[in-house]
């Protein structure tokens, strides 16, 4: 199967990313953080995963409930005997969508809006490259950028704004819950949908050290995200109990949200 051919997609995928390029403003990312961000809501890890039911519209390769994702990520980096954090990686890599259960339509964060939770993300208040996804929607980012726009060279991923979307939600929700993981673990959350990074090679201008030796584990990530995708394979009941006692390792019970 050819992954991330966005050449005969749907007109959901095109109308998604189209509203992200318009939307996904530096003001709106800040907003967002300081709204998304607060954390005030507290439920059991379970009762929010089993939520996690949402399709994602940006996604031409998968049409079933983020869920099944999530297992068979997870499966693959098991099967090739990776450590406990990076499976935990692999269940719960998606798991900011649950964004959708307090999200806005003007916000891009329903179920059935989702540019301000999902789709490739890119650096906002610099310049988009053309290497990113329907580059022919660059000329709606508002405010004219060049290449390092309001950064400095060597600035550092930490440092910048992507826009908005799960990966940041969840890098945030799993800080905030001092969730203990290896900073391998928290670059491949943060930034596993920044494909301009990891997987086109955009924005090293602005890697510092930390962000140049993270990278091959994003990468190496990524390969579990994309090439595990099947519409088929549901059979998830029988892995609850494993991923169960893996949470418990990592997560609390409650978490805030
Ligand atoms: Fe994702
Ligand atoms: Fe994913």
């Amino acid at each position: 199967m050819d992954f991330r051919n966005y050449e005969n997609c749907n007109d959901s995928v095109k109308e998604l990313y189209k509203n992200q390029r318009i939307n996904q403003t530096l003001t709106y990312v800040q907003r967002s953080l300081r709204k998304y961000c607060k954390f005030t809501r507290k439920n059991k890890f379970w009762d929010l995963f089993e939520k996690m039911s949402l399709k994602d519209l940006s996604d031409p390769d998968l049409d079933c409930e983020n869920y099944y994702h999530l297992y068979q990520t997870a499966e693959a980096i098991r099967k090739d005997g990776h450590p406990e954090w990076m499976q935990l990686v692999g269940l719960i890599h998606d798991f900011g969508k649950i964004l959708y259960l307090k999200g806005c339509k003007k916000d891009g964060t329903t179920e059935d809006t989702q540019w301000g939770i999902v789709g490739d993300t890119f650096i906002v208040g610099c310049c988009v490259p053309n290497t990113i996804v329907f580059p022919e929607f660059n000329k709606y980012v508002k405010g004219n950028f060049d290449r390092l726009g309001i950064y400095k060279k060597g600035f550092g991923l930490n440092n910048v704004y992507c826009s908005f979307g799960h990966d940041e939600y969840l890098y945030r929700l799993l800080k905030f819950n001092k969730v203990e993981l290896p900073e391998e673990a928290y670059y491949m959350i943060r930034f596993h949908s920044l494909y301009l990074w990891h997987d086109k090679n955009e924005y090293e201008f602005l890697e510092d050290e930390t962000d140049k030796k993270m990278k091959p584990f994003v990468k190496l990530f990524n390969k579990y995200d994309l090439y595990t995708k099947d519409n088929d394979n549901k059979n998830i009941n029988q892995l609850k109990n494993y991923y169960q006692k893996l949470v418990k390792k990592f997560i609390p019970e409650y978490i805030y949200w």
